[in-house]
């Protein structure tokens, strides 16, 4: 008997602040990949970003703020309660742990992380854990992307079915989506606060009274 798992995405990130790249490229990952829910996950300690200045709990506040209107979408407090820094494998083998008898993980990055993804604990092993998708803002970069993948899972062949998409006999399937290209970052966003310019309509309005009220990012 096949038993029906729950896909669900996991976007992982610092979200210092969360702003509407984040959201939109995880809104068309839902579409593309026809996923039920997508967790919004904010990294307590960042392992790559030192400095980060804002507290994981206004992260969180910023985060819970701006998915709670939509149904899709929830945030997972899980890496707050964690000591030390928050190693997205061991977030994975933890989720795998407790839902993974109901639901497949779909862990999702944008392109500009996964490059970075040899430096990450045990890179090796997500696809034991998950599926990976990774969100590319230009397809430009696809062919060298799907090549660096290639570099770390050798076994790992293109899918004969479905372009941008690497499958192997033994693990779950790495999967390549252009996303649109909104060129926001939370660095941009930072900047603006700190030079006192508008940031409305590059996060939500809930995350600009937030910022404001709380006097984030204005030094
Ligand atoms: P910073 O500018 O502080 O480095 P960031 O804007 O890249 O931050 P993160 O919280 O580090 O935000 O990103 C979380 C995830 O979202 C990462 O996988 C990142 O690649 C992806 N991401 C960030 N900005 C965008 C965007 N504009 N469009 C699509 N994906 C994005």
């Amino acid at each position: 008997m096949t038993c029906f798992r729950i896909p669900t995405g996991i976007l992982g990130g610092t979200f210092n602040p969360i702003h509407i790249g984040h959201l939109r490229s995880a809104e068309e990952i839902r579409e593309a990949e026809g996923l039920s829910e997508i967790w919004f996950l904010p990294s307590a300690i960042p392992p790559h970003k030192d400095n980060i200045g804002v507290s994981f709990y206004h992260r969180l506040n910023m985060v819970r703020l701006s998915v709670e209107q939509c149904p899709f979408f929830s945030v997972l407090d899980i890496e707050g309660a964690r000591r030390g820094p928050s190693f997205s494998i061991d977030t994975l083998k933890h989720l795998v742990a407790e839902f993974g008898d109901r639901r497949d993980f779909y862990f999702i990055l944008g392109s500009d992380a996964f490059w970075g993804f040899k430096t990450w604990k045990d890179y090796v092993l997500f696809p034991e854990y998950a599926k990976l998708v990774i969100m590319l803002r230009d397809e430009s970069g696809m062919s060298d992307l799907m090549g660096f993948a290639q570099s770390i899972w050798t076994d790992y062949r293109p899918s004969a079915q479905y372009p941008f998409r690497l499958v192997s006999r033994h693990f779950n399937e790495i999967i390549f989506h252009k996303v649109t290209n909104l060129a926001i970052s939370s660095t941009k966003i930072r900047a603006l606060c700190s030079n006192k310019r508008s940031i409305r309509f590059l996060v939500t309005d809930r995350v600009d009274e937030y910022i404001s009220s709380n006097r984030l990012y204005s030094d």
